[in-house]
């Protein structure tokens, strides 16, 4: 069997990602399988194609992939006769994506549709972040504030010296087991970029800080690891030079108003009590009145940001989701209950404080349950207090999904129904996001008509259908300066 799956790779009739994959079911699947491919004579993208969708449905519905084939198999001879043969793949797609896509496709009956969506919840939690096993220093940081920080609070781990971190990247490709590897480096490029945001879909404009590049926590659905594909999180220590970057950048865009995070490669705050760069960005943004920093974490870490001055320039933010979630995708991250503990405290410090959405997944009941974060929040929170929300649904590369299935194979987000969009990203079906954001919309303006709230990276047609109002006269409107990429 072996041998007749390599020769089709050789032949280019199969990927060897797909042969992997077929190698890896048990004998009966794999004879099924070979012979589902042969029968329906198809080629190495509609093996593919339908073979992705085929081993989806197995998984989801815990059958074997013979089971999902004999049952597929039994629909089509049903239908064939009645189709020219031109059309004969077609059906088979048809059959197939019905299978996969039940809820989107309406394939039950409507009051049977939630029982079709993945439960959050029946799958065990087993993954737990371990932390740094080596630290690599640049020569040219030795002497940073930054690097001496790290070295003293990682006393006791392996460290090494190095002329450029560029030299690690072959031996540390993958990120495998995790962000094992911490590297100081020197930032020679640029210290601040546009969000890169997604064609054809609304950016809003963010800035952000090159600082840190990869993430302490292990969030299942995180697309660093297919962004960075590495294990090593790096932290560029020349950080003297980030104040001067902003500067320039402000004086260009004199008259305009941006949000600045650290938020975008890593979590903002995770590690930042060792690494110190929020401090010195704080006091740099209580400087001016134009622009906000944006602290964007997963973390309770804000004990030592608290009596600084800050005039309300810095926002400190959240990702949130239900507390079931967090457990299940979110690893090394803190519970909502001390995200939300942790946000009292700034707000009892004076800043403004902001929680997003995102990613949202749709399963079974989130309904309830995102409801009951919305409620949580603003039972937490004065709404005068936060600055924004944002709501974003599960997307994400298709190269992920590789990802996440081998990195964590417990994960069922992956099995949601989830296609390739416009911007060739997998997402939710475009009546399932709409659904989630009108829901979502609606449980937060049944709590505050004022609060700031926007969608992240999502297409003008569902902005338009999705309903979001924001008052003109809202203090951080001005902020938000949306485009389409
Ligand atoms: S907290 Fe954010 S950056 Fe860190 S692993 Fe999770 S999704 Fe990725």
């Amino acid at each position: 069997m072996k041998n007749i799956i390599r020769q089709l790779v050789e032949d280019k009739k199969l990927l060897r990602k797909t042969a992997d994959k077929i190698l890896a079911l048990p004998k009966d699947d794999q004879t099924a399988t070979l012979k589902f491919l042969t029968d329906f004579g198809l080629n190495i993208n509609y093996a593919r194609e339908f073979l992705g969708y085929v081993f989806d449905v197995a998984k989801r519905d815990v059958l074997t992939v013979s089971q999902v084939l004999q049952h597929h198999l039994i629909s089509y001879l049903q239908k064939k006769t009645k189709l020219p043969p031109a059309r004969q793949k077609d059906l088979l797609r048809e059959i197939l994506r019905e299978l996969r896509y039940p809820y989107s496709y309406g394939a039950a009956k409507s009051k049977e549709k939630s029982k079709l969506l993945l439960s959050a919840t029946d799958t065990p939690k087993t993954q737990t972040t371990a932390g740094f096993e080596k630290i690599y220093v640049e020569k040219s940081v030795k002497k940073e504030l930054i690097t001496q920080n790290v070295l003293k609070h990682y006393k006791d781990l392996p460290l090494e010296y190095i002329d450029a971190a560029h030299q690690l990247i072959k031996a540390h490709y993958s990120i495998g087991r995790g962000k094992r590897t911490l590297v100081l480096a020197e930032q020679k490029g640029e210290w601040l970029d546009r969000c890169p945001g997604t064609r054809k879909h609304i950016c809003c404009n963010y800035l952000v800080i090159n600082n840190i590049v990869n993430c302490p926590y292990d969030c299942t659905y995180c697309y660093l690891q297919t962004y960075i594909n590495n294990n090593i999180l790096t932290v560029y220590a020349n950080a003297a030079d980030i104040l001067d970057a902003l500067d320039d950048f402000f004086k260009l865009h004199h008259g305009e108003h941006y949000r600045v995070g650290t938020g975008e490669f890593s979590d903002s705050l995770a590690l930042d009590k060792v690494l110190g760069f929020s401090q010195p960005l704080i006091g740099f943004f209580a400087q001016q009145k134009d622009h906000l920093l944006e602290l964007k974490t997963k973390s309770a870490e804000v004990e030592h940001l608290l009596d600084l001055k800050h005039n309300g320039q810095t926002v400190f933010a959240w990702s949130v989701n239900p507390e079931k979630l967090i457990e299940r995708e979110e690893f090394g991250a803190v519970s909502l209950a001390k995200r939300l503990q942790a946000a009292k405290k700034c707000v009892a410090a004076g800043y403004p404080v902001a929680f997003h959405f995102d990613p949202i997944i749709h399963y079974a009941g989130w309904e309830k349950d995102y409801q009951q974060v919305v409620k949580k929040i603003f039972a937490a929170i004065p709404a005068d207090k936060i600055a924004w929300i944002s709501l974003g649904a599960l997307r994400y590369q298709p190269e992920l999904k590789d990802i996440i299935e081998e990195r964590h194979p417990q994960s069922k987000i992956t099995l949601g129904e989830l296609d390739v969009a416009e911007d060739g990203k997998l997402r939710y079906f475009k009546p399932v996001r709409l659904d989630i954001f009108q829901k979502m919309h609606g449980f937060i303006r049944a709590r505050s008509g004022d609060v700031y709230v926007y969608l992240c990276m999502e297409s003008s047609d569902i902005w338009a259908k999705a309903g979001i109002k924001n008052k003109t006269k809202n203090p951080y409107a001005k902020y938000f300066r949306f485009f389409c990429k």
